[in-house]
C-alpha cells in the first residue's frame, strides 16, 4: 500500500428530484464535511466532490407528476440542494451538477473505452413494456413487492425499505406507475455488465483489500455493516446488470443502433465524481488525473446505507475495467436517521427539509450541524427528535461552550479593557490546577484527528467538546471573578489561559461548527489556525485587543420545539404506521406444545432493592417480590440501561422456574422478562395496571 498522498472525498450525488433533509445530511454529506476540514486543517492535499444526479426515470416520473420537463424538474431541485448545502457549510471544492455537456462526454467516453475494452455482453432480453403508454418501463417506473421484505412499495431497481437492489422481474405483482396497468414482457437489446466475470477478484479485493496481487486497502478500516452487505452480495453470487435504459433523458449510448437508450443512471452518476473533478479542474487551471488514477491518492465515497453496493461493487468493478483508475480505498458508508420514531419519508413529507431549517432557524447552521453529529448513524440507526435539539443546544452548545467563552470574554474585558492579560511571571500563581489542566488538554488534537480519521465522528466531537468542558470546569474551580482583589495575578494567568483554550477550540470545533469557529477568531482577533496549532503558545499575545463577546449559542424554549413538531405532524399527510422505524425479520421459532408453556412458572413481581454488581458493567443484582416470603436475588444484565435508583417499586414480569445459575459468584434464581427495540433500547415487560406481587402470567 503506497502512503497517499493526496485524498479524493466524493459525497454521494444528491437525486435532483426533491430538496435535501436531515437525514442525507447525516448520511454523507456532514461526515464527509467533517472528514475533509479536518483534512485541510492538518495541512493535507485533499479535494472534495459532489453534484446533483440529474438523470434517470426518477426525474422523468417526477416531471410526469408535476406537469412539466425533466430539465425544469432538475433545475428547480439543484439550486435549491446547491444553496441548502453552502448555507449549511459544506465545502465542497465543487458542486457539479450530471445534466452538463462535460459531464455528457466524460460518461459517454468511459462507456466507449470499456466497450472497446470488451468489458459488455449485449443481450436482447425481455423487458416490462407498458401497452398503453406504448413504452418499456425503466425500473423506476415499475412498483411492486419487494421479494425479499414484502415491502409493497418497492421499485424496480430497489427496495428503499430493506435497501435490497432489485431487478423489475424480481417484483412481485408488478405495475406501471405510468398508468397502473400490469406491463408485459417484450424483447430489447441492452448493453450488460457481466459482473460474474468479477466475483473472483472483487471477493478477494473486499476481504483481503489485495488487488492484483498487491495490498490496496486494509479490510479492518471497513466498517463491518459494509463489508456484510458487500458480501451478503457476493454470497448470492455476482450476476449481469443491464448498463443501458430504454429512456429518453439521460446520457445517449454512444453506439450505433442505441437510438432511444440512455446510460443507466447508476453507470452515470458515479461518473458524474469524475466529469466533477474534471470541471474543478478547468476552472483553477489544474491537472484532474491525479486525483483519480495516482497510486498516491485515497479514494474514498462517503455514502448512505441504500449506495453500498454501487459504490463499493457496481462502481469498483466499472473503473478496473476502464483500465486506468484507482479504486476506492473505503467506502464509509452510514446507516438511517429516524425522526421522532419514524422512518424518515419524502412521500409522507415525514422529514426535516433543510432549507426549511435554514429558513426557520436562521443563522443556527451550526445547532442543526452539532446535534446531528452527536447522532451520526455510524455503526446503526438512530433517531433525531426535536426535544434531544433542544436538549443538545441548551445543556451543552449553550451551557457549556457559551458559557465558557462567553465569561472569559466578559471578564478579559471588563478587567482588562478588552485587552489579553499577560499571565503571571511567577509559578507561584499557576498551580497545580494548571498543570492538570494542560496535561489533559494537550492530547486533545490528536485524539480528535484520530478519531476523525477512523470515521468516528461522534467520539471525535465528544473528545472535542471535552475541552470546552475543561475550559468552563477550569473557570468554575478557579473562580476568577472572586480574586479580582485578592490574587490578581491568578485572574490574569487563568483568563490568559481561558483565552488560549479558547482559540484552541476555534480550531477543535471548526470541523463540526464551522460558523462558530469563525466567531471564536473574530471575538479573538486571531486568524485561522493549523491543527497543530490549536494549542500553540504565541498565538494569544498578552497586550493584543480582543473582540466583543458574542453570544454563541441562545436557549431553545418548549414552545420553539412545540412548534417544530406541531408543524412536522400537520405536514405529514397520513398517520404515521404503528409499527417500529426499522422493524427486524424475526425468525418464526418452532411450534411448542402447550405442556411446554404450561411448565413456565411465569409471576409478576416488584423490584425492592437494586445494586450493581462489582466488576461487571452490565449486571445488576436485583431483590424482587414475587409473592414469597422473602425477595429472590435475580441477576439481571440491564445495568447500562438503568440507574439502580431508580428500579425501586418498578414492577414486572419475572420467569421463576429457571435453573438457578451463578453469575459473579451470586445465584439468580429468574430471569426478568425484557423487550428490546431496533434501537437496542429497553424496556421492562409488565402488567398495564399495578397487580399484587406473585400474580401468575398465563
Ligand atoms: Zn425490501
Amino acid at each position: 500500500m503506497k502512503a497517499p498522498v493526496r485524498t479524493t472525498v466524493t459525497a454521494a450525488l444528491p437525486y435532483a428530484n426533491g430538496p435535501l433533509h436531515i437525514g442525507h445530511i447525516a448520511g454523507a454529506y456532514l461526515p464527509a464535511d467533517i472528514y475533509v476540514r479536518n483534512l485541510r486543517a492538518r495541512g493535507k492535499e485533499v479535494l472534495f466532490i459532489c453534484g446533483s444526479d440529474e438523470h434517470g426515470a426518477a426525474i422523468t416520473l417526477r416531471a410526469l407528476k408535476e406537469g412539466t420537463t425533466p430539465q425544469a424538474i432538475v433545475d428547480k431541485y439543484h439550486a435549491i440542494i446547491d444553496k441548502a448545502f453552502a448555507d449549511l457549510g459544506i465545502a465542497f471544492d465543487i458542486y457539479h451538477r450530471t445534466s452538463s455537456e462535460l459531464h455528457r462526454k466524460t460518461s459517454q467516453d468511459f462507456f466507449l473505452q470499456l466497450h472497446a475494452n470488451g468489458a459488455f455482453t449485449e443481450q436482447t432480453e425481455e423487458q416490462y413494456y407498458d401497452t398503453q403508454a406504448k413504452q418499456f418501463l425503466a425500473d423506476r417506473y415499475i412498483t411492486g413487492t419487494c421479494p425479499k421484505c414484502g415491502n409493497p412499495g418497492a421499485y424496480g431497481d430497489q427496495c428503499e425499505k430493506c435497501g435490497s437492489a432489485l431487478s423489475p422481474k424480481e417484483l412481485i405483482d408488478p405495475k406501471s406507475t405510468l398508468t397502473g396497468t400490469t406491463p408485459e414482457l417484450r424483447p430489447t437489446k441492452h448493453w450488460y455488465l457481466p459482473m460474474e466475470r468479477s466475483q473472483e477478484w472483487m471477493t478477494q479485493w473486499i476481504n483481503t483489500g489485495l488487488l492484483d496481487g498487491a495490498p490496496q486497502h486494509d479490510p479492518a478500516e471497513w466498517k463491518p455493516q459494509v463489508l456484510g452487505q458487500c458480501n451478503s452480495w457476493l454470497k448470492e453470487g455476482l450476476r449481469p446488470r443491464a448498463m443501458t435504459r430504454d429512456l429518453d433523458w439521460g446520457v445517449p449510448v454512444p453506439l450505433p443502433g442505441a437510438d432511444g437508450k440512455v446510460l443507466y443512471v447508476w453507470l452515470d452518476a458515479p461518473i458524474g465524481y469524475i466529469s466533477a473533478t474534471k470541471q474543478w479542474a478547468a476552472d483553477h487551471g489544474t491537472d484532474w488525473e491525479k486525483w483519480w488514477k495516482a497510486d498516491d491518492t485515497r479514494l474514498l465515497h462517503f455514502i448512505g446505507k441504500d449506495n453500498i453496493v454501487f459504490h463499493a461493487i457496481i462502481f469498483p468493478i466499472l473503473l478496473k475495467q476502464h483500465g486506468e483508475f484507482i479504486l476506492p480505498q473505503n467506502v464509509p458508508a452510514n446507516e438511517f436517521l429516524n425522526l421522532e420514531g419514524q422512518k424518515l419519508s419524502t412521500s409522507r413529507n415525514w422529514a426535516v427539509w433543510a432549507h426549511e431549517y435554514l429558513e426557520r432557524w436562521p443563522g443556527r447552521q451550526d445547532e442543526l450541524r452539532y446535534a446531528l453529529a452527536t447522532i451520526l448513524p455510524e455503526f446503526r440507526d438512530s433517531e433525531f427528535t426535536w426535544k434531544d435539539f433542544q436538549d443538545k443546544n441548551n445543556n451543552e452548545l449553550v451551557a457549556i461552550v457559551g458559557n465558557f467563552v462567553q465569561r472569559v470574554l466578559v471578564l478579559t474585558n471588563k478587567y482588562y479593557g478588552g485587552k489579553v492579560p499577560g499571565p503571571a511571571a511567577s509559578n507561584a500563581a499557576q498551580g497545580e490546577q494548571d498543570t492538570v489542566l494542560w496535561a489533559e488538554l494537550a492530547g486533545i488534537p490528536a485524539k480528535v484527528a484520530a478519531e476523525i480519521d477512523k470515521f468516528r465522528f461522534r467520539d471525535a466531537l465528544a473528545s472535542a467538546m471535552n475541552a470546552a468542558r475543561l475550559g468552563n470546569k477550569y473557570l468554575t474551580d478557579t473562580e476568577p471573578w472572586k480574586l479580582e482583589k485578592s490574587d490578581p495575578d491568578r485572574v490574569r494567568t487563568v483568563l490568559f489561559n481561558g483565552l488560549r483554550i479558547t482559540a484552541a477550540l476555534s480550531v477543535l470545533l471548526e470541523p463540526f461548527m464551522p460558523f462558530t469557529a469563525e466567531k471564536l477568531r473574530r471575538m479573538l482577533g486571531i486568524g485561522k489556525l493549523g491543527w497543530d496549532e490549536a494549542f500553540r503558545e504565541g498565538v494569544i499575545q498578552p497586550g493584543a485587543a480582543v473582540g466583543k463577546p458574542e453570544h454563541l449559542f441562545k436557549p431553545i424554549t418548549d414552545a420553539e420545539i412545540a412548534a417544530e413538531t406541531d408543524r412536522l405532524k400537520a405536514n405529514a399527510p397520513v398517520a404515521p404506521p404503528a409499527e417500529p422505524a426499522e422493524p427486524k425479520a424475526k425468525e418464526a421459532k418452532p411450534l411448542i406444545a402447550f405442556d411446554d408453556f404450561a411448565k413456565m412458572d411465569i409471576r409478576t413481581g416488584v423490584i425492592r432493592a437494586a445494586e450493581r454488581v462489582p466488576k461487571a458493567d452490565k449486571l445488576l443484582k436485583l431483590a424482587i417480590d414475587v409473592g414469597e416470603a422473602a425477595p429472590r436475588t435475580i441477576i439481571s444484565g440491564i445495568a447500562q440501561h438503568f440507574a439502580p435508583e431508580q428500579l425501586p417499586g418498578q414492577q414486572v414480569v419475572v420467569l421463576c422456574n429457571l435453573e438457578p445459575r451463578k453469575m459473579r459468584g451470586v445465584e439468580s434464581q429468574g430471569m426478568v422478562l425484557m423487550t428490546e427495540d431496533a434501537d437496542g433500547h429497553l424496556r421492562f415487560v409488565q402488567p398495564t395496571e399495578a397487580v399484587p406481587p406473585g400474580s401468575e402470567v398465563r
